[in-house]
């Protein structure tokens, strides 16, 4: 049985913004203590594919945990290449040192050309320019692996100036991801999402503009479909797809929840275990055991126009999840394929 090659854990449910998309809809904090959290780190470091694969912390905003560099450090005497996602305004000099030395990656989440953009989509002010200085600062150091974009109604129309922007300042790679129908965004989604044909717009014309910008940066999409978009387009497309993770994840990756609640992806919605109950040996297997995600990867349950689709081999039917909380379906499109038919969306998302 392969190991998984990404296992995302969120260190904490705390958060320092307040995004209107957030997939937390709950007040309360979630953590584990530090004791615990190393005897979750140790199983984690059993089940990951530490030769090929990475460990990343998420949050919340992880950098909120005072003992997030004992927890990155336990990681790394446990043999795992760690990534952190933050939204950047906490990574000062001493955090990117401490990155430096154990050679930690880093990802940005940053999604806005300017501040006032900003501001709407997560909920603060005056945040901005701290965390393009310290976009900057970690590509100065060589510690970004990549700046994440989610694509929202609010933001659309200035993904390709936050592209041609992350360019200019020297990021080799930006991901563009979509919203996904879970926590504030499962009731507003239809608001807060573009349409699936203003989101094929917007992708047709990031691969085009990509063509002509100045500074190489690459640009990776997440959403399986994009294949079907970016098939002309042969220098932005996901390069190594076989070992990249979310396209679609489901069945190479694995979530952990902040009390270690474990599911096949984030946005996925249901647990099926929990890590610090379950034996080693039994985790990564409780996951391709159950029905739901044998069902998923057995592509050949997928309704049309997924059945009769070239891409369906690659692309799976697009995002799984969306596809199930917005049609009721696991074998329908994902609703944001511009091959979908739109009247397979429910009024009301399951
Ligand atoms: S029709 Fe289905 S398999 Fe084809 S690109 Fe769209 S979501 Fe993917
Ligand atoms: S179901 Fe959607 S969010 Fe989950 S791994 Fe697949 S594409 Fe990503």
């Amino acid at each position: 049985m392969k190991k998984p090659l990404l296992i995302v854990w969120d260190v904490t449910s705390r958060c320092n913004l307040s995004c209107i998309h957030c997939r937390r809809d709950k007040k309360r904090v979630e953590e584990l203590g530090k004791e615990d959290s190393f005897t979750l780190l140790e199983k984690i470091s059993n089940v990951l594919d530490l030769e090929r694969g990475f460990l990343v912390l998420s949050g919340g905003e992880p950098l909120l945990r005072r003992d997030i560099t004992d927890l990155i450090s336990f990681s790394r005497d446990l043999g795992m290449k760690i990534i952190v996602i933050s939204n950047g305004i906490l990574l000062d000099d001493s955090i990117l040192q401490f990155f430096e030395r154990k050679e930690v990656g880093v990802d940005i989440s940053f999604d806005a050309a300017t501040s006032s953009t900003y501001g709407s989509i997560r909920g603060v002010s005056g945040a901005y320019e701290r965390i393009v200085r310290n976009v900057m600062k970690c590509v100065e150091r060589d510690l970004l692996e990549s700046i994440i974009t989610l694509v929202l109604k609010l933001n659309m129309n200035e993904i390709p100036l936050i592209i041609d922007m992350m360019a200019s300042v020297g990021v080799n790679r930006i991901i563009l991801d979509s919203l996904k129908p879970m926590g504030k965004a499962l009731e507003a989604y239809w608001k807060l999402s573009p349409s699936p044909s203003e989101y094929n717009m917007l992708l047709k014309r990031v691969c085009e503009n990509s063509l002509e910008l100045e500074d190489y940066i690459d640009i990776y999409v997440l959403d399986p479909f994009f294949t079907l978009i970016s098939d002309k387009y042969c220098h932005t497309t996901l390069r190594d797809r076989e070992s990249y993770i979310c396209g679609c994840g489901i069945g190479r990756a694995l979530y952990v929840s902040p009390l270690g609640d474990i599911k096949p992806c984030v946005f996925f919605p249901f647990t099926v275990g929990n890590i610090m109950e379950l034996e080693v040996e039994e985790v990564w297997n409780t996951v391709l055991s159950n029905d739901v995600v044998k069902n998923i990867l057995n592509v050949n349950k997928l309704e049309d126009p997924c059945k009769r689709c070239k891409y369906r081999d690659i692309c799976r039917g697009g995002c799984r999840v969306r596809a199930y909380i917005l049609t009721g379906s696991w074998f329908k499109p994902d609703p944001q394929c511009p091959l979908a038919n739109p009247n397979t969306i429910r009024a009301k998302p399951i």
